[in-house]
């Protein structure tokens, strides 16, 4: 089963959220991803978001420090 190591930290939710609302337009080919599928991952000091557009394969990340 696929598990959400941050899961219950609300606030990592809220910002991952603003990610998705605000960074829907890759910067790249200009696509506009309404899914806006960031993946998040964390080693407990720093959260990671990542997106990959789905046009044009572009990543873009985000690093958030914890603490
Ligand atoms: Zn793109």
């Amino acid at each position: 089963m696929a598990t959400n190591s941050i899961g219950g930290s609300t606030a990592l939710d809220r910002l991952r959220r603003r990610y998705e609302t605000t960074e829907k337009k890759c910067p790249a080919c200009g696509y506009v991803d309404d899914g806006a599928n960031w993946t998040s991952r964390t080693d407990g000091r720093q959260v990671v978001y990542r997106h990959v557009c789905p046009s044009c394969g572009a990543g873009r990340e985000h690093t958030f420090r914890l603490g």
